[in-house]
């Protein structure tokens, strides 16, 4: 946005102020950077030679391999994988920890001469001391903001060891309040209160925190190291902005060596993908290093941090998006009811007030297209400047938003015509509808405590000067108005959204009513009546009733047609929508797709809603095949791309079931059925497609009820047995575990896997005696391999997580007493841990209590969240085959999987990678830091005589 404070507040210059030396980094760290085709070192840092005993002319001639010990190989596949910082040796045998960055299209290493352990002690304890205090506070029905800052500010210091950590939050116009500091006693000096300015955050450093969200500054005090490039680059050329060892801005550095501060740590705390505020750690006497775990287990918190920051956000937004929904509700019904009266305008006037007291303004304007409404006492004369200064129909503003609580630090020569009325601004714009609302608050009489004089001084030559003194100053001030607050851009947006639907449907009202003849209003009155009784009222399509009614007349008068079809067209997961969203969204969502369906269907195709997120499109021309199948993948296609709804991008899908059918005989209901049963073959088939019924497929539905039964009568005559497949540790291929995978010898069909099976099996309700048998089955034959001298330590048994939910943990548990530290359960990832019922959250607590240890299946396919790993802590995660699979050749695979084995290390989860097809995913996942393998390069599923066997002739041998 193009607005820059000209402000006291603000200078202009702190908004282009350099935050880092263009290339330097902190000392002790040291740093190579080198091109990726040929390993042709392009720059170092000033103490690379010292570091590792060779000139730098020794060093610009080296390709970056011979840095360091090893063979060639061996150092590509040790920098490969090298996200964390790994211990490594120079050429010259010492050890140093290296951590791989990019600087721009070029490879880079930061070296830390010092290899130490985590400052921060066990990690682990950390983040589930700190996941306590978060749930403790999300289980209360009203987040207390401060409270949860204030218990992260102590158990961050306690974890971390700073003097002291405080909390910021940032206001509307980035000036940030400290809302929580913990301190060391011995200081003398608080800052809980106090408001920094924005100013001493430049724009850019802000930026940065977005992508970069940990910062650690070891050691005001000591020397920057300058990078220097070889080949006549200019070091500027390489841009180190994200790699957090960077070096600080001299007027950042003089800044902090002001408040007496020797080192800090900042880390960005990120609410929807804004900045909310920070949290920031100063230490006073000594340096502070972060170990690579360190920074990781910062990342952490931050994730969890944000997490609960969403959550307190949500929160208020559901309070305020209620008020606004209900005075929507009113205002539509309003422009429903009086139907000769009302234009936009006057319908406006009747809502002023609660309008404006919901926006807590004195005054709005909404536009919609060119027209201009205006609400409140008479504008102050400076606002249409203000507005054309503003220029609030450029594109960036709309999209952007734009709010401050103090106009005149923006705009001081409008001040006087603007104030006191107008003291702040809030505006936003729906480039969609076309429209915008813009809403000012009156000034108000405001005290800030200040850390400190918040002006910058320039010197005498022009150059800015870091503030000096950070005690508290006071500023009263009579020309701010009342805070906008983090969440109310989403109210506004709510806001207009209804707005600007209401007023674009009644301005196109006004043009029809012209048009109309007072004759032809009354017959459109009855038939309006007519209409109600068999439309849906939110998407105004044929209802139910509707749809019944022509099929009943079609089957009498055959419609002129000897045949017809029908299209049962269902939304995927709609009710997530519906439950993130809220409902407000979800009739948005309803609506967008009764206009794709009017839009798309042909001529004589009729179309009805007939349940919540249920329509049907009924054809009676054009029945062929293809043309069908064009119909509905059109459809598929339109409803598939994301719409915008307040503001939010949201995707959704449908399925779609198809069925056709004589006109002679017909009948509705077996009729709608049919395509019904299509539609759940669609959706079985993954979503977002179509498919026609078939004789098989009703025939299908039929054979699975059987299959069901034969799965019931197959256990009874055991016919199910346990194959086994062995795991082992990456490192030195000792043996770790087995996964227990089930088998039906079944009598006509032979060997059938559980993929041809569960389902049914599920159905019938034969799941618990397979569960049951399958742990007994390992107990069992872990006893009879040990007795052979085979001893494996674990046998993982797959448990579908439906069935967490059913499962009689305690029973399980008196049957089988030496169940535990021998079991392990595997649960799919894709069902939703994030949101676990309580039942399962207690059997799972049960199992984990009684030392039976749990493992997350195919993880990586699904979307489980940090916290809720965090919250399960699982033993173990196994990345889904179909992420290691692919490994050796997607590097987007590799990076999927990095990221889960570094989060995975931080909470202390174990990691095995499954689908080890060959030799080479073997040396991968063990690089990339997986400590278990599990595939078909060590060991296939085997019966557990077969694996017995092989043990034993392995051992002759
Ligand atoms: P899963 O839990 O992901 O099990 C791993 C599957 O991957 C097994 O297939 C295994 O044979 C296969 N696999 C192992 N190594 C490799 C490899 O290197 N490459 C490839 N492409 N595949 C490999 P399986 O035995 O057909 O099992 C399929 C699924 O059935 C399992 O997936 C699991 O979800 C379910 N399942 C198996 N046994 C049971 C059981 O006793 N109870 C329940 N509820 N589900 C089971
Ligand atoms: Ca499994
Ligand atoms: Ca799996």
């Amino acid at each position: 946005m193009g607005y820059q404070k000209q402000g006291a507040l603000d200078l202009e210059g702190c908004e282009t102020e350099p935050i880092h030396h263009i290339g330097a980094l902190q000392a002790p760290y040291a740093m190579v950077i080198w091109r990726p085709e040929d390993g042709v070192i392009l720059a170092m840092t000033a103490n690379l030679p010292d570091l590792c005993g060779k000139s730098g002319q020794d060093i610009d001639a080296l390709p970056i391999h011979d840095l360091f010990v090893g063979s060639r190989e061996d150092i590509d596949k040790a920098l490969a994988s090298l996200v964390e910082a790994k211990p490594i040796a120079l050429a010259n045998g010492r050890r140093v920890l290296v951590r791989r960055s990019l600087v721009g299209a070029y490879q880079a290493v930061v070296i830390d001469p010092h290899p130490t352990e985590s400052g921060f002690g066990s990690s682990f304890g950390a983040v589930l001391a700190f996941n306590g205090l978060i749930e403790e506070q999300l289980a209360k029905p009203v987040i207390d903001l401060a409270a949860l800052a204030g218990g992260l500010a102590s158990s961050f210091r306690g974890i971390s060891g700073y003097d002291r950590v405080m909390v910021y939050e940032f206001d509307a116009d980035l000036n940030g309040r400290i809302i929580a500091e913990d301190a060391d006693p011995a200081l003398d000096s608080r800052y809980m209160g106090l408001t920094f300015p924005s100013s001493d955050i430049p724009r850019p450093a802000r930026e940065l925190f977005l992508k970069n969200r940990v910062r650690p500054l070891i050691d005001v005090e000591s020397a920057t190291v300058p990078l220097i490039s070889f080949r006549q680059q200019n070091a500027a050329a390489f841009d180190i902005g994200l790699v957090p060892e960077r070096a600080v801005s001299p007027i950042h550095l003089s800044y902090l060596a002001n408040m007496g501060v020797r080192a800090t740590l900042t880390i960005a705390l990120i609410v929807q993908g804004k900045l909310w505020g920070l949290l920031t750690c100063h230490h006073y006497q000594s340096a502070r290093k972060l170990s690579g775990g360190d920074l990781s287990l910062c990342r952490v918190l931050c994730d969890l941090l944000s997490h609960a920051l969403n959550r307190v956000r949500d929160q208020t937004r559901l309070q305020l998006t209620a008020e606004v929904d209900t005075l929507g509700l009113r205002l539509r019904a309003a422009a429903h009811a009086e139907r000769e009266a009302e234009d936009f305008g006057t319908l406006l006037k009747d809502f002023e007030t609660p309008i404006l007291d919901l926006l807590g303004a004195s005054g709005a304007l909404i536009t919609l297209g060119t027209g201009d409404f205006w609400l409140g006492a008479a504008p102050p004369p400076g606002i249409a400047t203000l507005l054309a200064r503003l220029d609030i129909k450029s594109n960036v503003l709309m999209q952007a938003g734009f709010s401050t609580n103090h106009i005149a630090g923006h705009f001081p020569d409008l001040a006087g015509a603007l104030l006191p009325d107008c003291a702040g601004i809030t505006l936003i714009g729906n480039s969609a509808r076309m429209s915008t609302m813009t809403a000012w608050r009156p000034a108000i009489a405001t005290a800030i405590s200040w850390a400190g004089d918040p002006n910058k001084r320039v010197s005498a030559t022009g150059q800015l000067r870091p503030r000096a003194s950070f005690e508290r100053w006071q500023e009263e001030s009579t020309d701010k108005c009342m805070p906008w607050t983090a969440g109310h851009e989403d109210m506004l947006k709510v806001l207009l959204n209804i707005l600007s639907e209401v007023g674009w449907a009644l301005e196109k009202r006004k043009a029809e009513r012209r048009a109309l003849s007072a004759r032809e209003q009354i017959e459109r009155a009855r038939d309006e009546l007519e209409h109600a009784s068999l439309h849906d009222a939110l998407t105004d399509l044929p209802n139910r009733r509707f749809l019944d009614k022509t099929l009943a007349q079609f089957a009498k008068a055959g419609g002129g047609a000897d045949r017809i079809a029908a299209l049962q067209i269902d939304l995927d997961r709609f009710k997530v929508i519906n439950d993130t969203l809220g409902h407000p969204a979800g009739d948005m969502v309803l609506v967008h797709v009764a206009d794709v369906l009017r839009r798309q269907r042909r001529e004589s195709d009729f179309v009805a809603r007939v349940g919540g997120d249920e329509f049907v499109l009924i054809a009676r021309d054009d029945l062929g095949e293809d043309k069908l199948a064009d119909l509905a993948q059109g459809i598929i296609d339109t409803l598939s791309r994301p719409i915008l709804i307040a503001g939010e991008q949201v995707s959704f899908s449908a399925s779609i079931g198809i069925a056709v059918t004589p006109l002679v005989g017909l009948m509705p209901e077996t009729f709608l059925s049919r395509a019904d049963i299509a539609l759940y073959e669609a959706k079985r088939n993954g979503r977002a497609r179509f498919c026609f019924v078939s004789d098989e497929m009703e025939q299908a539905r039929i054979e699975r009820r059987k299959l069901g039964e034969d799965v019931l009568r197959g256990f009874e005559a055991h016919e199910f047995e346990l194959f086994y497949q062995l795991q082992f540790a990456a490192t030195d291929g000792r043996i770790t575990g087995a996964e227990a995978l089930m088998r039906w010898n079944h009598p006509d069909l032979g060997i059938i896997g559980p993929k041809d099976f569960m389902e049914a099996a599920e159905d019938i309700g034969v799941i618990e005696k397979l569960d049951k048998f399958s742990v007994h089955s390992a107990l069992e034959v872990q006893r009879t391999w040990a007795a052979q001298g085979l001893v494996v330590p674990k046998i993982s048994v797959n448990i579908s997580a439906r069935r967490l939910k059913e499962m009689n943990v305690c029973g399980m548990l008196q049957s089988h007493p030496d169940m535990a530290g021998r079991i392990a359960f595997e649960l799919l990832e894709t069902v939703d841990l994030n949101t676990l019922d309580s039942v399962s959250q207690w059997n799972i607590q049960n199992l984990q209590d009684a030392g039976i240890k749990l493992e997350i299946d195919d993880f990586g396919a699904g979307h489980t969240s940090i916290l809720s790993l965090v919250r399960m802590q699982p033993d173990r995660l196994k990345i889904d085959k179909d992420l290691v699979l692919p490994a050796p050749e997607s590097q987007t695979a590799r990076d999927v999987i990095r990221s889960i084995v570094s989060i995975a290390k931080t909470l202390n989860i174990g990691v095995t990678a499954e689908g080890v097809e060959t030799e080479a995913h073997a040396g991968l996942m063990r690089d990339l830091g997986c400590d278990t393998l599990q595939g078909y390069a060590l060991a296939r599923p085997m019966s557990a005589e077969e694996i017995c066997e092989r043990f034993i002739k392995r051992k002759r041998a």
